[in-house]
């Protein structure tokens, strides 16, 4: 992470944060990220997740609910990124519409999609779209595309033939309209790592660095929707890797694969700031801490249709959730994973600043405490 004001501001803001997480005085801002699922159907078939075997349910939060809520807390105003995840989020028929609300009625100046990459006329179309609007002049849209291996592997994992085919062209696409928005538009491939792609996971790394795009990599967690028992699963996978899975990766991603793979007890003892620092919509408007807890009512803070959202995040139902999740039991299967990776790493920005400026950059705070990615 670079220093910069925008990144100094925000390392301002987590010092509540620590005070609230460490002796319950104030109220927290959540600085992190803003992480919206959007949509909970999908087009694919994945082995690891289980969303595209629930009933559907109806997307209930929309632009003017997402940008009134937002734009009308003291709270939520505070943070620059929103991060949409599903489902896959490109199958809203109004996600342009969204973008373009939360660009213009509010302070997000950059939203993350995490998509499977299929629907590639839909995203230029949106991307477009959102583009040529007034309100994204300045603003950035990153498109994070899953891709898991090469070919018929990626197929196999995603469930649906011709997948990777769809994800290639939709790259190709991007990679034309970069052309045209450069910077306002960020490209990213995330690979997860597992048995079914250990061999191949080398190729998809390769791929992403022939097309110029940045690569991030990630491990099988628990969600609502994944109900592997990723802790033995993981230990299994790290038992299993040959030395060739990994030769041709870079030596920062082999790091990040080894130590997650093996950090069940570390993570353990680490502290979580979901629901401090973090805040989690479904798409009923249900606001959660994290991902993973979305299906636990007990984790619920509380719904943004049946309140403005300052009044719920300082509830005394919101900080009774903020105690479970110091204490939370599923962290050993969460694995503090995805969004909320980066959200503690912004947590931890302003230690992570100072220690670095005092060792001259030899000591990486995130490396020592476990926060790869
Ligand atoms: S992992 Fe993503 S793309 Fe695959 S079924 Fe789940 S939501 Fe859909
Ligand atoms: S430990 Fe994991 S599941 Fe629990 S609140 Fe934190 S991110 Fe969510």
């Amino acid at each position: 992470m670079n220093i910069n004001t925008v990144n100094l501001k925000r390392a301002f803001y987590t010092l509540p944060n620590w005070v609230s997480y460490l002796t319950g005085i104030c109220k927290p801002y959540p600085v992190g990220y803003n992480i919206i699922c959007i949509t909970k159907r999908c087009n694919l078939k994945c082995k690891m997740c289980n969303i595209w075997k629930e009933p559907p349910s109806d997307d209930l939060i929309n632009a003017p609910i997402l940008a009134r809520t937002i734009s009308n807390s003291t709270m939520l105003s505070k943070i620059q990124v929103a991060v949409f995840t599903g489902g896959e989020p490109f199958l809203r028929k109004d996600l342009s519409e969204i973008i373009i609300e939360l660009f213009g009625k509010t302070n997000t100046n950059r939203v993350l999609i995490a998509t499977n990459g299929v629907l590639g006329v839909k995203i230029i179309k949106d991307l477009n779209a959102v583009f040529n609007h007034k309100s994204s002049v300045g603003k950035q849209v990153s498109i994070q595309i899953s891709l898991d291996g090469i070919g018929k592997v990626h197929d196999r994992i995603r469930g649906v033939e011709g997948t990777f085919g769809h994800v290639h062209s939709t790259i190709e696409k991007l990679k034309e309209l970069k052309t045209c928005y450069r910077n306002r538009l960020r490209i990213g491939i995330t690979g997860i790592f597992q048995y079914e792609n250990k061999d191949d996971f080398k190729n998809v790394y390769r791929y992403a660095l022939n097309n110029d795009i940045e690569f991030g990599c990630g491990i099988i967690i628990n969600t609502e929707y994944n109900k592997v028992k990723n802790s033995k699963y993981n230990k299994s996978l790290l038992t299993d890797i040959k030395e060739e899975d990994l030769t041709g990766l870079s030596e920062d991603i082999k790091d990040a694969l080894i130590n997650w793979l093996s950090s069940e007890e570390k993570i353990g003892k680490m502290r979580c700031f979901a629901g401090f620092n973090s805040v989690f919509w479904d798409t009923n408007g249900d606001i959660y801490p994290c991902h993973h807890t979305s299906h636990l009512n007990t984790y619920k803070m509380g719904n943004i249709l049946e309140s403005d959202f300052d009044t719920l995040w300082k509830s005394e139902n919101a900080n009774f959730v903020r105690s479970r999740v110091k204490k939370c039991d599923i962290k050993g299967d969460c694995m503090l994973g995805g969004c909320n990776i980066a959200s503690q790493k912004v947590q931890y920005c302003l230690p992570h600043y100072l220690v670095k400026l005092f060792t001259l950059g030899k000591i990486d705070l995130y490396k020592r405490l476990g926060y790869y990615g």
